[in-house]
């Protein structure tokens, strides 16, 4: 094996190893930022994920842009199709008065890195 092909490998085999420690990581942030006493994203974070995921503003029927094509829809609720979440009351997209969006955890990942989410990267 030659040098480049031996720095080729290790970097493949780490880039792999990352890929698959990414989402419990993503996961162990997110839940680690919202504590013991459900601290909260900001409205202004909460308004940019949510028009990220859906267009449109929370509490609002103004479609601003297309959702994400990545949103999948469960029993009347939105989730993620990317991020490996189950679809579960903890994982939804959407907000309410009467349960935690997961929009709301301060530290959140979108696998497209859109506006609003703590891995935001400008295009
Ligand atoms: S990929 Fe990002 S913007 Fe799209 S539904 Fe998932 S979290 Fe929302």
């Amino acid at each position: 094996m030659t040098p480049e092909e031996a720095i080729r490998t290790a970097n493949e085999v780490r880039e792999r190893y990352f890929a698959r420690l990414e989402g419990p990581l993503d996961f162990t942030r997110s839940m680690l930022s919202r504590g013991p006493f459900d601290q909260r994203a900001g409205p202004e974070v909460v308004r940019e994920r949510h028009i990220a995921c859906h267009g449109r503003e929370p509490y609002s029927l103004v479609q601003l842009q297309a959702p994400c094509e990545r949103r999948v829809e469960k029993d009347g609720f939105h989730y993620c199709g990317s991020c490996g979440c189950p679809k579960a009351k903890g994982t939804r997209l959407d907000v309410g008065p009467d349960f935690y969006s997961k929009l709301e955890y301060p530290w959140l990942a979108c696998p497209l890195k859109r506006k609003g989410f703590s891995n935001h990267e400008p295009p």
